[in-house]
């Protein structure tokens, strides 16, 4: 049985997101989509915000048979402790690629039962990311094309507790 560990900030989900997810999906018997704490990242939303944000988001999506996790720690440690076989991420444009290598490398060198699987995003979705989500999404722009329904209203509850 094959399983996968798809981390990130998930600060929040956005269909470039849920479209690696989906296909990862496919691929794999199991999987996991483990929310990162990252504190150093100042996240926009708090862990259990986007733990909760993130299932809505992949239920609303029809995107089924996906566990939800947190973590806070080394992501070896979390994929061990899971069974993992493989560990998930997306790549947009070039500037992805020199963090993912290193991650990647990185991960082999502490631990080698891991291999990292990296799938393309989607053209529609190669410029989108969360930050540029919430950008928008703080100035009373319109992110309905690049999150869920459920994500956009978070977003909007967001807005509303700052303001
Ligand atoms: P992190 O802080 O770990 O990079 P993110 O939530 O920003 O967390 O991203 C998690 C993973 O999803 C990363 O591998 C990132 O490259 C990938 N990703 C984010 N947005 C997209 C997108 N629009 N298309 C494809 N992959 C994406």
């Amino acid at each position: 049985m094959a399983i996968a560990i798809y981390p990130g900030s998930f600060d929040p989900i956005t269909h470039g997101h849920i479209d690696i997810a989906r296909r990862a999906r496919k691929l794999f018997d199991r999987m996991f989509v483990a929310v990162v704490a990252n504190p150093h990242k100042r996240p926009y939303f708090t862990l259990e915000e986007r733990v909760e944000i993130t299932q809505a988001a992949l239920v609303e999506e029809g995107v089924n048979g996906i566990e939800v996790i947190s973590f806070d720690g080394l992501l070896v440690d979390c994929a061990r402790e899971h069974g993992a076989d493989a560990i998930v991420r997306g790549l947009r444009a070039n500037s992805d690629f020199e963090y993912e290598f290193q991650m990647a490398l990185t991960n082999r060198d502490m631990a080698p039962e891991f291999e990292s699987v990296f799938f393309m995003t989607a053209k529609r979705f190669s410029f989108l990311s969360s930050s540029i989500v919430k950008e928008i999404s703080m100035y009373g722009g319109d992110v309905s094309t690049f999150v869920p329904k459920s994500v956009e209203r978070a977003l909007l509850g967001k807005l509303g507790h700052a303001g």
